[in-house]
């Protein structure tokens, strides 16, 4: 259902629309509310391509600014899509603990990419990321890399189509040259955020807590007067 900017302010359809994004300034996965929206007397103008709405964050009160292309311009109205563009998205941090130095810098360069919108950068940075990993584990460990990613995949459900393309960004290499990293669009790059970091977690953060887990087991057997763990 599209968006409909009136004569004298009046904002059809939004109550539809159903927003609900993860918001750039708390983080929190929550509703928005339109607070502010285009004039028709200036959309029919200046007839611009795109517009935006300013939104309030239901969790934190803060405006949130969505972008819109404008479909369609009528005697009384502006037909906006109703898909629209996030303008921010959140800042998040990547941590690891133990000696993945290296990999954290890199998956945090890749994470502001992807917060400012450069997609292409986002998956050069996922990839150098990735490499880093393999550098830490070798060939063997790239072969399960590759199996986890695969076994996640199928667990979240991604089709065989996505899937090629994300395995394409993490495991090819780079003897064609960088220019061999796919294009990605919006929905494309966040689904590779969030196999980038099920990856980072299965290697660095799940088999840390269970190393460490294990060790301490061992030490209490071994010296049983140890047991205030
Ligand atoms: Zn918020």
């Amino acid at each position: 259902m599209s968006v409909f900017v009136r004569m004298g302010g009046r904002l059809e359809h939004i109550l539809n629309l159903e927003i609900a994004l993860d918001c750039p300034h708390c983080n929190v996965h929550s509703h928005l509310s339109a607070v502010s929206v285009p004039r028709y007397e200036y959309l029919a103008r200046f007839k611009p391509e795109r517009t935006g709405i300013v939104f309030r964050c239901d969790s934190c009160n803060e405006a949130v600014f969505l972008r819109f292309q404008v479909v369609h311009y009528a005697a009384d109205h502006a037909e906006l899509d109703n898909l629209y563009e996030e303008v921010e998205r959140a800042g998040e941090r990547f941590e690891i603990n133990g000696n993945g130095g290296k990999v954290e810098s890199l998956f945090n360069e890749a994470l502001t990419c992807y917060a400012i919108g450069c997609l292409d950068a986002f998956a050069s940075m996922c990839r150098r990321t990735a490499q880093a990993v393999f550098d830490d584990l070798g060939e063997s460990g790239k072969l399960n890399v590759f199996d986890e990613f695969n076994d996640a995949a199928r667990l979240a459900g991604i089709d065989d189509e996505t899937l090629s393309l994300m395995r394409k960004v993490v495991f090819d290499s780079d003897s064609e040259g960088r220019s061999n990293i796919p294009d990605l669009d919006a929905e494309n790059a966040g689904v590779l955020l969030e196999m980038m970091k099920d990856l980072l977690y299965q290697v660095y953060i799940r088999r840390g807590r269970l190393r460490r887990a294990l060790q301490e087991r061992t030490h209490r057997l071994e010296d049983p007067g140890s047991q205030s763990a």
